[in-house]
């Protein structure tokens, strides 16, 4: 037995999800990495879990599907699933989930029926993101590498076992696997680290962050009253901690949703639908996306906007300094939950309640209405560099500093 992905295993179920003696646990995973879920379930139960449910996906299937099946496949809602969702939601199951994606899996798929089908996905999930967006379970995010992926990130690889070897090399040095070191120990370390940033911009209360670097952003951004900044290591309504990403190294809250103005420019490539979006940027005027422009994929970023309702205004800023393990990797990994943690970035769409105090179980209007974007997307885009400065202003216009070069200065 490989003793690091042990240790990798180890950290998912008893970190990321911390599962404890009595709780039901909900695997997702690609059918591709069969063997990390099968390792998750083991040591769920040795960690005294109640039961374990495993929810195979397969996206070699569903590109098959998107390319043959006839147009009225698309977007019906299917009651099993809704079942399915209600059922897990009430039995309070906790989640794993593994994310593994071929990066190009949909490319050359007709985007209208992906968004049917995501549309419709998004709809029957709803009530397991509401648990999720709530922090009402705990949970956690994870990814293996499939041969698809580590070619894409590894191109020059000579085999499939030789990008495989890289990625797993590289997935460990980014979430602090290493055969020396307690994992569980140096997460714990890591956490502590983050938690006192949060704190340390949660006693200034900023009213404002300003962005600016050399590339052109220069932004300004309001908080809402009452924000949250977040890191990891969260306290579910279970009364357990859990780390909802791992690997996460940002510290995050709402930004106000009619409150941002100016212009930001994105520092690395977005992958959306199996396409590439590079060199975009934004202008805000009140919160709303009102100009952008992209050198390649424009096309792609308009859908983006306008998939679904508020996709055009931003639901999360979040920090990351740029020394970041993953930043240091100098890798570009065509998977947001690694290459969202090399830079501070922004995401267009849906803010996370917990985010705002008293906005956990307020309805959607009322979300909107006080400045907590309610969308069906969440789209994380990077625009952190190594020269971005962050100034925090407080209510009483104290200017300081949160960042310079790129790095914590709070
Ligand atoms: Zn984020
Ligand atoms: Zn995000």
């Amino acid at each position: 037995m490989n003793d690091k992905l042990q240790k990798y295993v180890k950290l998912a179920v008893n970190v990321g999800v911390n599962i404890q003696k009595g709780q039901k646990l909900l695997i997702r995973c690609p059918v591709d990495c069969a063997y990390f879920a099968r390792m998750a379930m083991e040591e769920a139960y040795k960690a005294g879990a109640q039961d374990v449910q495993i929810q195979w996906g397969d996206e070699i299937s569903a590109r098959v599907n998107y390319l043959l099946a006839p147009d009225s496949n698309f977007g019906i809602e299917v009651e099993w699933e809704k079942a399915r969702v209600r059922h897990m939601v009430d039995e309070g199951y906790n989640m794993l989930v593994v994310y593994a994606s071929d990066p190009e899996i949909l490319k050359g798929v007709d985007i209208e029926r992906i968004q049917k089908n995501q549309k419709v996905a998004a709809q029957t999930a709803k009530p397991l993101r509401d648990k999720v967006a709530s922090s009402a379970i705990q949970w956690c995010l994870i990814s293996v590498p499939t041969a698809a992926w580590a070619k894409k990130v590894f191109p020059s690889a000579k085999s499939d076992d030789e990008a495989m070897t890289l990625m797993w090399d590289a997935i460990y040095a980014a979430t602090r696997v290493d055969d020396d070191t307690d994992a569980v120990q140096n997460w714990q370390t890591h956490i502590d680290i983050m938690q006192n940033k949060a704190a340390a911009l949660m006693a200034h209360n900023f009213k404002h962050l300003r962005f600016k670097n050399s590339l052109g952003t220069d932004l300004e951004m309001a908080l809402p009253e009452g924000h949250i900044w977040v890191a990891c290591g969260e306290e579910a309504a279970t009364g357990h901690n859990f780390v909802a990403n791992i690997p996460t190294e940002e510290v995050f809250t709402a930004p106000l949703r009619t409150g941002t103005n100016g212009i930001v420019y994105a520092t690395k490539p977005y992958v959306y639908m199996g396409d590439v979006i590079e060199g975009f940027w934004f202008k805000f005027k009140d919160g709303k996306v009102v100009d952008h422009g992209a050198k390649k994929g424009g096309q792609l970023l308009q859908k983006m906007l306008t998939t679904h309702p508020n996709a055009d205004y931003l639901g999360e800023v979040a920090l990351v300094p740029h020394s970041s393990p993953i930043s240091q990797s100098g890798i570009l990994w065509y998977n947001t939950l690694y290459d969202e943690n090399a830079s501070c970035h922004l995401a267009l769409g849906n803010a996370y309640p917990y985010t705002v105090k008293g906005a956990v179980g307020k309805t959607e209007d009322e979300l909107n209405a006080m400045g907590v974007n309610q969308s069906l997307s969440h789209e994380d885009f990077m625009m952190g560099s190594a020269d971005m400065s962050i100034i925090g202003v407080t209510h009483d216009g104290k200017e300081v500093a949160v960042f310079k070069q790129g790095e914590w200065a709070i």
